[in-house]
């Protein structure tokens, strides 16, 4: 029998189950909260990461996209996918896991879901971008949209930024219902609308989480007005967009980063040169945020490698001593690293 391998064989894994059990014992708006610290840390150390647009794999029916970073120290990537026609086959739009490894030595160390951990993560963006942006004050929020990104930004907007009003919209009444009951009792005053327009009346910010695999127009121009705060999450890869393009020319336009967003975000609707202010320069003071009540700003979030490395790094931080994860046996790690074969030929005896 092969030797018991040594304790970096094995990787630590956390299954669908486990991070639906993490959630719980954390609290659904303290790891909303916990996530968007890390990612604001990790936004403060921007320019130590490796950054790159991510690799995506486009067919008609959606994309494939892996999405590396590291910091010097830990690597991490993760595989997602976006399949607007999915929901309709009983199948997610969005599905993704995760992996955190050790630049030293390029072992990983975390394996994770991250279908869940990504509707956290994407919803602490949009708060902790929020946060920055949008009017101070603000109770009330349109939320267009309202398949499985939706009740999760719901949460983080009240967590972070205090938003306790919100108005939902689908085109599919269906999404809005499973919506409102699933955030009935939690304490937000809810009010279901009949079209996008009604959804933005009374609100200083608006969300739009739709999920169409063409230029869609979700907003138009004479529905923002002055001093609003959008956050366009649903537009996120090419040929998808949100919002009509005037839109864009009246306010001023937030990113994660711009060679990413320039192919998959509403930018992509205008010329290269079009001026965008990166978050993380707002987040660390160099630039700053909202400057005045009338401003429209927009925050065009398509989701990057980095926020999904601070949300992998939150969950590797929480797991020690819950037993929330499996060890895998993942890596083949022989007593001589150089005798593989001998492993192999050993195993079979
Ligand atoms: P989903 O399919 O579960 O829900 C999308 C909802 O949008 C559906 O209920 C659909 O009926 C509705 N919709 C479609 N067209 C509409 C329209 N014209 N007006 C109003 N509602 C409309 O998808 P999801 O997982 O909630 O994701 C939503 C979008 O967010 C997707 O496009 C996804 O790719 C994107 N996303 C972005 C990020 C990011 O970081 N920016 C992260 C995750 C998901």
């Amino acid at each position: 029998m092969p030797a018991a391998p040594s304790k970096l064989a094995y990787v630590p894994f956390v299954s669908v189950d486990n991070m639906m059990r993490l959630i719980h014992r954390v609290g659904i708006e303290e790891m909303l909260k916990g996530i968007a610290t890390y990612i604001e840390d990790d936004f403060r150390r921007w320019e130590l990461f490796d950054k790159t647009p991510r690799v995506a794999s486009h067919s008609d029916e959606g994309v494939i996209e892996l999405m590396p970073t590291s910091d010097g120290e830990v690597y991490g990537f993760k595989y997602v996918n976006g399949h607007p026609k999915n929901t309709r086959e009983g199948l997610q739009t969005v599905t993704a896991f995760g992996l955190l490894a050790d630049v030293s030595n390029g072992y990983p160390v975390l394996l994770s879901e991250m279908t869940l951990l990504t509707a956290l993560r994407t919803a602490a963006t949009s708060a902790l971008v929020a946060k920055y942006l949008a009017p101070k004050g603000a109770d009330t929020m349109a939320l267009i949209g309202n398949g499985a990104q939706s009740e999760f930004q719901a949460l983080a907007m009240r967590a972070i930024c205090g938003v306790t009003k919100l108005r939902l919209y689908d085109v599919d009444p269906a999404a809005t219902a499973k919506a409102m009951s699933n955030l009935e009792g939690l304490g937000f005053d809810l009010t279901a609308c009949k079209s996008a327009q009604d959804a933005m009346e009374g609100a200083q910010i608006v969300t739009t989480c739709t999920a169409d695999k063409q230029y869609a127009t979700i907003l138009t121009d004479n529905m923002v007005g002055a001093g609003i705060h959008i956050n366009a999450i649903g537009g996120d890869c090419p040929g998808k967009t949100e919002l009509h393009k005037d839109i864009l020319l009246r306010s001023d336009v937030f990113v994660e980063y711009p060679p990413q967003t320039r192919i998959e975000g509403e930018i992509q609707q205008m010329p290269e040169d079009f001026p965008v202010t990166e978050m993380w320069q707002v987040i660390t003071g160099a630039v700053p945020g909202r400057r005045d009540s009338a401003q429209i700003t927009l925050f065009d979030g398509v989701g990057f490698a980095t926020e999904d490395f601070s949300a992998l790094r939150f969950v590797r931080d929480q797991l020690e001593g819950t037993g929330l994860y499996q060890q895998l046996d993942m890596l083949a790690d022989p007593d001589d690293p150089r005798d593989l074969f001998g492993m192999l030929q050993r195993a079979g005896s």
